[in-house]
């Protein structure tokens, strides 16, 4: 079973010397904004973080992770392109990372539990090396359904080529302001919103429901992660395609799955069971026992 698969942490001991230089050049990068500027750098830089930011929330995160509605495939490898272009990893190892934190959510086997400090939560852990979610071969046992289809080992395999071709594209047509805006500071903007959702929502914010651990519904992170801030609701519902149940709590995240809906492009819409508007009233609800979404998995 997947308890069995992940092992303890550990104190960490390999560095991910990739990741953080990415990481860190990616930031250094965004500095270029201060002395590049132009309107369609800027006004590409805006679409494009909707693009990517919605491409991991929609994607990566309700589709994908979650399964929480359903798309014809060409729709799903677009999506999925999208959230490529995040530049958050490929889809198998994003998914598979999620479906464990959803398993032992703020439990030691969480890869990114606040437990272990908020830098931890936020960035730290994308820099160490953990074996069961950093090795291919043990990773896509947690996505048996993504590593069947070979568009999306494609897009895992190509997914940091995609990002470096991208852009080379963005410098070609726009130089050193487009590359700044829409491809550097556009990422410090969707990285920062995504990890918020990891640190500040399992920190910050109120619990409608009581799901044995630390996540929260918070307001400031929804606004900056396309309404995946209300993080307390899809540990209570991980199936469910709204992240936002009560009339505040904006979801941009489930506006676009709707749209997609009222196009005939999204179906079999997953929702708390019930009408989300007449769930019990913010106040404390005591859950069932949470199940991973996949929970046939085995090593
Ligand atoms: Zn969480
Ligand atoms: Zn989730």
């Amino acid at each position: 079973m997947i308890a069995h698969a992940i092992a303890a942490p550990t104190t960490p001991t390999r560095i991910k010397w990739d990741i953080l230089a990415g990481i860190t050049i990616v930031h250094l990068g965004a500095l270029l904004a201060l002395f590049h500027f132009s309107w369609s750098a800027f006004w590409v830089c805006i679409a494009m973080q909707f693009v990517t930011g919605l491409g991991v929330t929609v994607c990566y995160h309700r589709l994908l992770t979650h399964r929480s509605f359903q798309v014809p495939k060409w729709l799903e490898y677009l999506l999925t392109l999208c959230g490529v272009l995040a530049l958050q990893g490929g889809p198998l190892k994003w998914v598979s990372t999620h479906r464990v934190h959803h398993a032992f959510a703020d439990r030691p086997n969480d890869p990114h539990s606040p437990n272990k400090g908020f830098w931890w939560a936020h960035m730290l852990w994308l820099f160490t090396w953990v074996d069961q979610l950093d090795m291919p071969e043990k990773f896509t046992k947690f996505v048996p359904d993504l590593a069947r289809d070979p568009i999306q080992r494609f897009l895992e395999k190509a997914s940091t080529m995609l990002n470096i071709a991208f852009g080379v594209l963005l410098f070609a047509l726009g130089g050193w302001a487009m590359l700044a805006w829409a491809f550097f500071a556009r990422l410090v903007f969707v990285y920062h919103g995504t990890w918020l959702v990891n640190s500040a929502s399992h920190l910050w914010g109120y619990q409608s429901y009581d799901t044995n651990e630390g996540s929260r519904n918070n307001w400031w992170v929804a606004l900056v992660s396309y309404g995946e801030g209300w993080h307390n609701n899809p540990h209570a519902y991980p199936h469910s395609a709204a992240h936002g149940l009560r009339w505040w709590e904006v979801d941009i995240t489930y506006l676009l799955i709707r749209f997609f809906g009222l196009c005939g492009l999204a179906t079999r819409i997953r929702l708390p069971q019930g009408n989300p508007a007449k769930l019990p009233s913010f106040k404390p609800v005591v859950m069932p026992k949470i199940k991973l979404p996949v929970p046939s998995l085995s090593v």
